[in-house]
This record gives C-alpha cells, sequence and structure tokens, in this order.
C-alpha cells in the first residue's frame, strides 16, 4: 500500500481517525475540508465514549473495540505531543444511568442483563451507592446502574489529535476545499473536482458527516445519511456537582427511535472547565440551525428532574448540532459497490465521537485487506437502509453510477 494515494473527503473526528490509520499505514493521505478541520458536528458533540447506551449487536462491539482503542490512540498521540493528548481531556469516569419511573426501572434492568450477557460490565446500585456516586442526583429513582467503561473526551481537541498523528506520519490537509463532484474512469473514481482544482487518487473516503449523502449525490453514488439535529445547554463553570455522565433511562429509547418530532432526554456531564453539558434533544428538522426556545426549556425541564440542584444555575450558551443519522441508526463502513475506488465512514449519529477510532480501524482493516477487527458486514453500504429497499436488486448487472463528471462524458 506504500504509495497508495488516498484522499479522506471530511476533516470531522471520523475523517481525521480514517486519516490517522491510512496515514500510519504508509498511504499517502490528503484530507480536505470545506471548512477547517472539527468545525462541524464534531465540535457540535458533547464527548462521551458510551458502552452504556448501546444494546448487544454490532454498534456496540465496535463500541467496545473504541473504547479499547482510545487509551491506546492517545499514548501515541502523547508521545509526538503531551500537549496534544492531554487536551483531549480523557476522563475514564463511568456512567451513571438512573430510572425515575416504575417502567423506566424495568426497561433498564433487562437491557442491562442483555448487556452483561454480551459483555458490558453494568453494576446495579443502591439508594446509597448511587448518593454516594452521585450526591446531586434525585432521590427520586426506581432504579440506577453504574457503567465503569463510559468514559468522556473533547471532541474538537480529540479530533485535533487524531488529525495531528495523521499530518506527523506524513499526510496533507487542505481546507476551505468544497468537493463539488467525481472524476471516473472504467467506473472507478479518479479524481474528485473542488472548489481548488483537481485532486487525483487511488482511494477516496467519504467522510462527510451529516453532509455525506449530500456529498456522496455529488460523486454520483448517493447513501442515505441524513441530519437529525440534537441540542445542549452550557452552564457557568459551577462547584463539583456531577461527576459520572449521569443520563435518564428513557434516553436509549430516544436514541433507538427513528421520530422525526422532538424526542428529549437528560444528558447531563460535567467537563474540565467546570461547566456542565445538558443534553439532550433529537429532531429530524434538516439542516435547520435555528434554536428553539421549547426545545432548550424541554432539555432543562427533563434534567432538572433528574438533577433538581441545577435549578437556578446560570446557562451560560446553548448550541446546536446535525448528528448523521441513517434510518437503520448503524453507521456505514465499507467500499462502495457502485463504483471502485470510493470508501464510506459516516452516519454514527449521536456516536460518532466515542466510535470513530474503531471506525478508523476497521476502515484500514478492509481497504488493506487485513484481518478486520470485527465483522463488518452489518455496516456494509449495500444495504437497504443506506441504499434504499432495492439496494442489491439495483446492483445485480450494474454497470456502477450515472456519473455527471465521468471523464468520459466531460
Ligand atoms: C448535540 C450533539 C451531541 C453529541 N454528543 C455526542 C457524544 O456525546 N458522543 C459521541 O460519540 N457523539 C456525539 N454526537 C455525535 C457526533 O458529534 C458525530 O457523530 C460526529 O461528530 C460525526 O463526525 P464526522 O466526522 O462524521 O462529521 P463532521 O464532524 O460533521 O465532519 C464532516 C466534515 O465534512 C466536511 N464536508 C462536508 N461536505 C463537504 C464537501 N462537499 N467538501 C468538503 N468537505 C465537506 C464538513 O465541513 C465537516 O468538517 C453528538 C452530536 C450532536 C449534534
Amino acid at each position: 500500500m506504500y504509495g497508495t494515494r488516498g484522499v479522506v473527503l471530511g476533516a470531522g473526528i471520523v475523517g481525521s481517525a480514517c486519516a490517522r490509520e491510512l496515514a500510519l499505514a504508509g498511504l499517502d493521505v490528503t484530507v480536505v475540508d470545506r471548512g477547517a478541520p472539527a468545525s462541524a458536528t464534531t465540535a457540535h458533540g458533547e464527548g462521551n465514549v458510551l458502552v452504556s447506551d448501546k444494546g448487544p449487536g454490532p454498534e456496540l462491539e465496535l463500541a467496545r473495540i473504541s473504547r479499547k482503542l482510545w487509551p491506546e490512540v492517545l499514548a501515541a498521540t502523547a508521545e509526538r505531543s503531551a500537549h496534544a493528548a492531554q487536551a483531549v481531556e480523557w476522563d475514564p469516569k463511568g456512567g451513571i444511568v438512573v430510572a425515575t419511573t416504575d417502567a423506566g426501572a424495568k426497561g433498564l434492568t433487562a437491557f442491562a442483563e442483555a448487556q452483561r450477557a454480551a459483555g458490558v460490565h453494568a453494576k446495579t446500585l443502591d439508594a446509597a451507592a448511587l448518593a454516594r456516586a452521585e450526591p446531586y442526583v434525585t432521590r427520586d429513582h426506581t432504579a440506577a446502574l453504574h457503567y465503569p467503561d463510559d468514559a468522556q473526551v473533547q471532541p474538537a481537541a480529540a479530533a485535533a489529535a487524531l488529525l495531528g498523528d495523521a499530518l506527523a506520519a506524513g499526510a496533507r490537509l487542505r481546507t476551505a476545499c468544497e468537493v463539488q463532484g467525481a472524476v471516473t474512469r472504467g467506473g472507478r473514481i479518479t479524481a474528485v473536482r473542488t472548489s481548488a482544482g483537481l485532486i487525483e487518487a487511488d482511494r477516496f473516503v467519504n467522510a462527510a458527516g451529516p453532509w455525506a449523502g449530500e456529498l456522496s449525490a455529488r460523486l454520483g453514488a448517493p447513501v442515505d445519511v441524513r441530519s437529525r439535529r440534537g441540542d445542549v445547554l452550557v452552564t457557568t463553570p459551577l462547584p463539583p456537582t456531577v461527576f459520572h455522565k449521569v443520563y435518564d433511562a428513557d434516553y436509549v429509547g430516544a436514541v433507538g427511535s427513528s421520530a422525526e418530532d422532538l424526542q428529549t432526554s437528560a444528558v447531563v456531564e460535567s467537563t474540565g472547565g467546570g461547566s456542565v453539558l445538558i443534553g439532550s434533544s433529537r429532531r429530524r428538522v434538516g439542516f435547520d440551525d435555528r434554536l428553539r426556545p421549547e426545545v432548550l426549556s424541554a432539555v432543562a425541564a427533563k434534567a432538572l428532574r433528574l438533577f433538581p440542584s441545577l435549578a437556578g444555575v446560570p446557562v451560560m450558551r446553548a448550541y446546536g448540532g446535525f448528528r448523521p443519522y441513517v434510518p437503520d441508526h448503524l453507521p456505514v463502513i465499507g467500499a462502495d459497490p457502485r463504483l471502485d475506488g470510493l470508501w464510506h465512514a459516516g452516519g454514527h449519529e449521536g456516536a460518532g465521537i466515542g466510535l470513530s477510532v474503531g471506525t478508523g480501524r476497521l476502515l484500514r482493516n478492509l481497504m488493506l485487506g487485513e484481518q478486520p477487527v470485527m465483522d463488518a458486514t452489518p455496516f456494509r453500504v449495500d444495504r437497504p437502509a443506506v441504499l434504499g429497499a432495492g439496494a442489491r436488486d439495483g446492483l445485480d448487472g450494474a454497470d456502477g453510477p450515472e456519473t455527471p463528471e465521468s471523464e468520459e462524458s466531460a
């Protein structure tokens, strides 16, 4: 693979993780972004690295692989730059999930049972243990579980560390460079046409986050990645109030739901600077970037149920971002069967920060023909949720996509 040229399209945390793996494997890597690195969705994530919110299945497997990789990756980053590694604020603080209704307790207990069977550490907390672990959490709860493997990072700094590793391994970064189309020859993508001219390569990785659908359509091989908006409140710095990543048991239901209308659940965590992040909402509103008071107040109300002591705490700011959403809630990782040379790494919805390092490793495994860290079949591109109901049928006998930028037709 030495000398193989790879272009990663998108410098969010997923593109950065892919670039890191490919550059360390010896590929000649260029990372392209229409903006600045980590300035899009990645700058709007909360930074939770979670296993606790995933039921048994491929996403949990990728989460566990990623959770194992994070300390290894950051140790390697620290050898290059102690400052870059420290800025990531890696904090294996653990997560606590709290149910506040009888139905919630039943659901949470059953969910944890299934997770334990899949190898997840989940410890039941009685009222006294919960009070010791989180002195300010509501006493009005029906069940609580401790997940020691949950952790947290500062998302933009984590992406910068991964990209920094890639650049140190020889990768190049091109910012303010918008990908507009593909040049193809004989069913293979040979270049992308950008606002800064043509970039030729052997492999291209679509890591455009919630814009992966739009970008893939420009390249002539559309995948169904959409946006699912989330909003977060940020308090002024507080004395220590929240010690783990704490969330309401109904969060898992909101994550798994495909509803278009507003879903909210309380997700609360402190940051290195002392501010408490209060999430989160889920809405399918395209790329509508407006903050809505009714959404922010619904998020705040749920958080107060979990942490009554947050009442009266000043909110310093609120922000929102667009999760990259695939209708079956699984990421898309692998080669595009319609266009040789095109790969996808995206669609991680609300888990792309945590899953980035596992995604980068899996993509590298697949691209280089290595033994993959897990079976990547569930993330394949040619599944109905990604290509539509006729996904496989449409591929049979296909000569490749219609490419508006094909060299032959240009
Ligand atoms: C409110 C909120 C809270 C979240 N909390 C968490 C959390 O706690 N834990 C977690 O794991 N995840 C969380 N997430 C999800 C996480 O932020 C995303 O899954 C992740 O950031 C996606 O990263 P990405 O690199 O795929 O996308 P992005 O960061 O969006 O990067 C894609 C890049 O592609 C570029 N691009 C797009 N189109 C083009 C083009 N045509 N040409 C060139 N460049 C292009 C963009 O400029 C962008 O920089 C949260 C998300 C939100 C919105």
